[in-house]
């Protein structure tokens, strides 16, 4: 798979971020920041942009993101 080691991270984050934040103590904060971190560093970005076509012939555009790591760009 492509960039295996992302996507790795990016399950780790979302069973991580589960976990309610009030309860988080700072090593398991910083333990998601240091995910953050390598997902930033490493991490390809394929950015995908929505652009919405309404009825009202308005574009919408809602922020992009990268498929990968799931970080949003505005
Ligand atoms: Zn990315």
């Amino acid at each position: 798979m492509d960039q295996a080691d992302i996507h790795a991270m990016c399950n780790a984050k979302n069973a991580l971020e589960n976990y309610p934040e009030k309860d988080r103590n700072p090593v398991y904060k910083s333990i998601i920041s240091m995910i953050n971190a390598y997902l930033d560093t490493y991490c390809k970005h394929r950015v995908i942009v929505h652009i919405s076509d309404d009825d009202s012939r308005e574009y919408t555009m809602s922020p992009s993101y990268c498929e990968k790591c799931q970080k949003t760009f505005s």
